[in-house]
């Protein structure tokens, strides 16, 4: 099967999540529906507790939906159990954050080869994969270098290559750039750019309009829901 056509690489369905916050139900998401092709590109935008994280978190199967479906290239995994979850997870899902989450006691080789450690490759196998990833994001010059010994933006292109080493379905970026000033983040967002170029399906969570503006598409988070482009028209039309 091509990269292309067929099986979107991620189908969400009425998909709902509420967190309990004392006795008070909080709706995190709202019975969203959520279509991403394979090789796709895609920015998501929406204020501050829209439920963007939500949504990558149910995405990267950190948390199953309460209600509604999710497929994740044709695998139903709003019906799976949490081991099964799991797999899926490291075997299917490379995610970034906007803290990058590297462990300060490796080297940046070494945080690459983490998920690979998780999956049972051997030793050579895994240190000639995460140099490999190091390549794709322009840091296999620094792979014996420690975190605190890298800049914001190497960090976050090691994370980078963390979430890539598995070659996942999917690169999951939660605000990847929120903590970079903005000559680095656009090196970054240039990087993502580059990956999609390459074949890589990405969503990408982000603030900056510019950004965003980089993707295929914006996807707008509100209230738990997606708001469409043919929404927001309405909603001018029955303003004015
Ligand atoms: P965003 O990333 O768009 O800012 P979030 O997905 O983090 O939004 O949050 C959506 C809503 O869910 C917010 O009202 C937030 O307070 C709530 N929420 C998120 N995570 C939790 C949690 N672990 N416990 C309780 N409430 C949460
Ligand atoms: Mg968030």
């Amino acid at each position: 099967m091509t990269r292309t056509g067929g099986v979107p690489a991620i189908r969400l369905r009425s998909v709902a999540k509420s967190y309990r916050v004392g006795g008070t139900p909080v709706h995190a998401l709202c019975g969203l529906d959520l279509d991403v092709r394979r090789g796709e590109f895609c920015s998501v935008m929406g204020p501050s507790g829209a439920g963007k994280t939500t949504l990558l978190n149910v995405l990267g199967c950190l948390e199953l939906p309460d209600s509604g479906d999710y497929w994740l290239g044709g695998e139903r995994v709003s019906e799976l159990r949490d081991h099964e979850l799991a797999r899926i997870r490291n075997r299917a899902i490379g995610m970034v954050y906007q803290s990058f989450n590297l462990l300060a006691t490796l080297t940046a080789v070494e945080n690459v080869e983490l998920p690979l450690v998780y999956a049972g490759v051997r030793h050579a196998e895994r240190r000639r994969r995460a140099q490999e990833a190091l390549e794709r994001v322009g840091l296999s010059e620094r792979s014996e270098h420690s975190p605190a010994r890298l800049s914001g933006g190497e960090r976050q292109r090691v994370a980078i290559a963390r979430a890539l080493v598995r070659q996942p379905q999917i690169l999951l970026a939660d605000e990847p750039t929120g903590n970079l000033d903005s000559g680095t983040a656009a090196g970054i967002m240039q990087l993502l750019a580059d990956l999609h170029g390459s074949g890589n399906t990405i969503l990408c969570v982000t603030h900056d309009p510019q950004v965003a503006g980089q993707a295929d598409r914006i996807v707008r988070v509100l209230d738990g829901r997606i708001v469409h482009a043919d929404d927001e028209k309405v909603h001018a039309s029955v303003a004015h």
